[in-house]
């Protein structure tokens, strides 16, 4: 934190003073019925012109407030990293004030809850900074080199107004050329004061000049969000990047890289569009109008979003089109893994995982599914585009396998009780995890496998795990608009089965040693086990194609396993 926060004596004096008013004041205001935040309307402009000392300035305008007061939330954690962040920690110098600029009293509640004393405002403008220095795919980050918003980590939004649109304004910092995000792009006319996309509109376009009315006319890069879950979905990257763009079924794709290489850009373009369409050639529906890889260097990690993703190359320098072939499957196999989620985990989901509660944890038993089936899916969707041979396949499944089965955690915690306690055991390892847990992103895998496997048995090969997930995005997400339940997921199973799966489902939800062999035989394979090399050291599990195969087993294997020019 840089200095002149840490000398805002003046601010600490004065929230004192505000709290104490907001305590008599709200001590006597419970009378006042509360009206729920349905008319607001909501924007914000994100001020990066304090990039040098890491800090966001974030103004939020809120009209059409009638009520008393007003509570206002900023999430804890963000979807897809299971771990409680407490993002109001890099939060401060909140200042709340009504449409004639006076102070309205407000009382913090929680660690993530202000109670606004609006007086019936009319509308209240809220500014307040965020510290971003973090390399991380859940948090902002900002330097004069570029700016890395994570929503859920900067903006503060009304209780009970989830499903709420909001704009956010971005004035980025001099110099800078360049927004990309999944969020839409907005102009504003100013003879109309109607807001309209502008044609062809991509993330990263000309900035446009904006004016709401009543309001004087903002410059910068505006974008709407049609409500909280888009918003806290969208990570927004602002800096120097370079924009690649191809598309695949006329949907533009983007791909926004901060340390551009020297790489043949028309290749590259052209084998992330081999991962894309490969991907979705499973689903066979493109559930976007564009999308964007946010690819930044040194950091970690990757997460997926509603129609972005933002990864790290781990290096300032890091390559995203390796020559090197090991390199270049590794990092694509990353790539691919992030893009499925936007079928496995974004519409395709357990009932947990959407819509969100942002205040605390949100329990699921079926990460094994959402993460371990989409580590399965990697392999699926480079070999069909060519970049992985059976032979690679079987290598990278057997790594998945070794992973769990070689650890004393895999008799001890299974791949539900993974998945429901990651909150707790993902990001706090310690020299013991080993011991007691396993990864929902292994086992999964390995059940994955055998689930799909399973279902190409008992149907002759007719049906496949493909037909489960088409099933899931089709008649859940897109008929029924919501996730399945734990049981709902089996029944679709079993449905494209014709069979019981009660020992598969078994093997997820208990940490007995599945049957690999008698899976892995449906398709001519068999699991060899290889002792540690070293004393103390680690089994190894590697899956071996047999000799000779019956009729049934090739045409499985030839199915899961196609073979790559
Ligand atoms: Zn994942």
């Amino acid at each position: 934190m840089n200095s002149s926060l840490k000398s805002g004596t003046h601010y600490v004096r004065f929230v004192w003073t505000v709290q104490l008013v907001g305590l008599l004041l709200f001590s006597t205001a419970t009378s006042a019925a509360f009206v729920g935040p349905e008319d607001l309307k909501i924007s914000y402009v994100v001020s990066m012109d304090d990039a040098l000392n890491h800090n966001f300035r974030v103004t939020m305008t809120l009209e059409g407030v009638s009520t008393d007061t007003l509570v206002l939330k900023m999430p804890v954690w963000t979807p897809g990293y299971y771990w409680i962040q407490n993002y109001p920690k890099n939060l401060s110098r909140l200042e709340i004030r009504d449409a004639a600029g006076r102070d309205c009293p407000f009382l913090k509640t929680s660690k993530n809850i202000w109670k606004v004393a609006t007086g019936g405002a009319g509308s209240l403008t809220a500014s307040w900074v965020v510290y971003g220095n973090s390399h991380s795919v859940a948090d902002a980050f900002i330097d004069t080199t570029h700016a890395f918003i994570v929503p859920a980590a900067l903006f503060l939004y009304p209780e009970d107004g989830l499903k709420m649109p909001s704009q956010v304004t971005l004035d980025i910092y001099p110099g800078w050329t360049t927004v990309s995000t999944g969020l839409e792009p907005v102009a504003t006319s100013a003879a109309t004061g109607k807001s309209e996309a502008p044609a062809g509109a991509e993330k990263a376009g000309t900035p446009a000049v904006t004016e709401t009315a009543g309001l004087p006319p903002v410059t910068g890069w505006t974008f709407s969000a049609s409500c909280y879950d888009v918003l806290f979905d969208s990570p927004i990257l602002a800096g120097n990047q370079e924009v690649m763009t191809f598309t695949v079924n006329s949907v533009p794709h983007h791909i926004a890289v901060l340390n551009p290489g020297s790489y043949d850009r028309e290749a590259l373009k052209r084998d992330y569009a081999k991962v894309v369409e490969s991907a979705v050639s499973i689903i066979g529906e493109i559930p976007y109008s564009h999308y964007s890889f946010l690819i930044m260097g040194k950091g970690m990690g990757g997460l997926e979003h509603l129609n972005s993703m933002a990864v790290f190359t781990g290096r300032e320098d890091g390559d995203i089109y390796p020559a090197d072939r090991r390199l270049f499957r590794g990092w694509m196999e990353f790539i691919a893994h992030e893009f499925f989620h936007l079928y496995n985990i974004k519409t395709i989901r357990p009932v947990a995982l959407g819509p969100f509660d942002y205040d605390r944890e949100n329990y699921t038993n079926m990460l094994w599914v959402s993460e371990g089936f989409t580590v399965y899916y990697e392999n699926i969707i480079m070999n069909r585009a060519g970049f992985m041979t059976p032979d690679d396949m079987l290598e990278s499944l057997s790594r998945s396998i070794t992973a769990y089965e070689s650890i004393p955690g895999s008799r001890v915690q299974s791949a539900t009780l993974s998945s429901f306690d990651t909150w707790i055991n993902f990001f706090s390892r310690s020299e013991n995890s080993q011991n007691t847990t396993i990864s929902y992103y292994d086992k999964g895998c390995g059940l994955g496998l055998l689930l799909d496997l399973k279902i190409r048995k008992s149907t002759g090969n007719r049906k496949s795990l493909d037909d489960v997930m088409r099933t899931l995005y089709y008649d859940y997400h897109k008929k029924l608009g919501r996730g399945f339940t734990d049981e709902e997921f089996r029944t679709e199973c079993e449905k494209a089965a014709g069979t019981d799966l009660g020992e598969l489902f078994g093997w997820a939800s208990s940490v007995v040693r599945p049957d690999y062999d008698r899976y892995l035989d449906y398709a001519g394979l068999y699991l060899k086990e290889e002792a540690p090399s070293v004393a103390g050291g680690r089994a190894r599990y590697v899956i071996i194609k047999k000799e000779k195969m019956t009729p049934e087993q090739e045409l499985i294997y030839n199915d899961l396993f196609r073979a790559v020019n």
